[in-house]
């Protein structure tokens, strides 16, 4: 527990919360900033700053506990698609977001789009970055 850590003083109680569902491992919580109702934060109750410092085994259970929220707001919200997204940029207490979506512009700005589709890599770019982590993924097994 990190006591400078919003989300290791949501887990301990110390500041109210919606809490879904706990486990020995997990809290699942719903954001107080949700992009549609329903939208829920998978948090593992262990303060880890980092998603590349989660040992194996709790990211399996973590995923699967991932995988059935969203198939609890699939069935309950009946959304387009449910998404989810880990968080967190820079050191933070490792969570991952499940919400339901209504279209693309629930997440991402139309704004942001526009850009991206104004600026699409060409195709040998393209090639070469998925030769890179192609050969990565290869000598990293
Ligand atoms: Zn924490």
């Amino acid at each position: 527990m990190n006591s400078d850590c919003l989300f290791c003083r949501l887990i301990r109680g110390d500041l109210p919360s919606h809490r879904v569902y706990e486990n020995p491992d997990f809290v699942v919580l719903l954001t107080i900033h949700p992009v549609n109702p329903g939208h829920a934060m998978v948090v593992p109750k262990e303060h880890i700053g980092s998603f590349y410092d989660v040992e194996d085994a709790l990211y399996t259970s973590m995923m699967f506990l991932v995988k059935r929220m969203a198939l609890a707001i699939k069935d309950i919200f009946e959304p387009l698609q449910v998404v989810m997204e880990t968080s967190g940029v820079g050191n933070r207490h490792v969570h991952v977001h499940v919400l339901p979506v209504y279209g693309l512009y629930d997440l991402v700005p139309r704004e942001v789009v526009e850009e991206q589709e104004a600026h699409a890599l060409p195709a040998d770019e393209l090639v070469m970055i998925a030769g890179d982590l192609a050969a990565y993924l290869a000598s990293h097994p």
